[in-house]
């Protein structure tokens, strides 16, 4: 007797085969918080080399105070734990350590006045809203491995001009 055969006679009587799913072969998927962490390394180096100047200086956007990308921050505008604007480039600028870490109310308050004067009031006013978005674990993942695939290409071309 054949399976079909075999199922359908079952089915008569009520009865269901039980099949036992083979275990399918999917690659891993890397956990969230690694793939996070991977994007926040990648973006933080591409926005602090992308504003650095002939000798690898940036400016502060708080205080102007001039240093070494590599001893900057990569500062967000719209704090970090706003997945939807965590790896956006137009929220993140180089700061000190000074003002991203300790001073953090002057910190906001000249990052704000910068921004808006950069971006202008309606596109400050986008990001507010972008930042209530609530997104689920496979869009953070989704953004998260598209912040690895631009920057990564994005500092490899810096890299390559410098
Ligand atoms: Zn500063």
């Amino acid at each position: 007797m054949s399976l079909a055969a075999a199922d359908s006679l079952m089915g008569i009587f009520g009865m269901k085969r039980v099949v036992v799913p083979k275990k399918a072969k999917r690659p891993k998927l890397t956990p969230l918080p690694t793939l996070i962490r991977k994007a926040d390394t990648v973006t933080s180096e591409f926005i602090r080399r992308k504003h650095a100047d002939e000798h690898g200086n940036v400016t502060c956007v708080s205080c102007g105070k001039v240093l070494h990308w590599k001893m900057a921050h990569c500062a967000h505008f719209i704090g970090r734990g706003k997945k939807s604007t965590r790896w956006l480039e137009e929220n993140l600028k180089p700061a000190c350590c000074g003002c991203n870490t300790f001073n953090k109310e002057y910190h906001m308050r000249e990052y704000t006045l910068f921004m808006v004067d950069f971006y202008g009031k309606k596109f400050v006013d986008e990001l507010r809203d972008m930042e209530k978005q609530v997104l689920s674990a496979s869009q953070v993942r989704t953004l998260a491995e598209e912040a690895i695939d631009d920057y990564t290409a994005k500092t490899k071309e810096l890299r390559n001009a410098a």
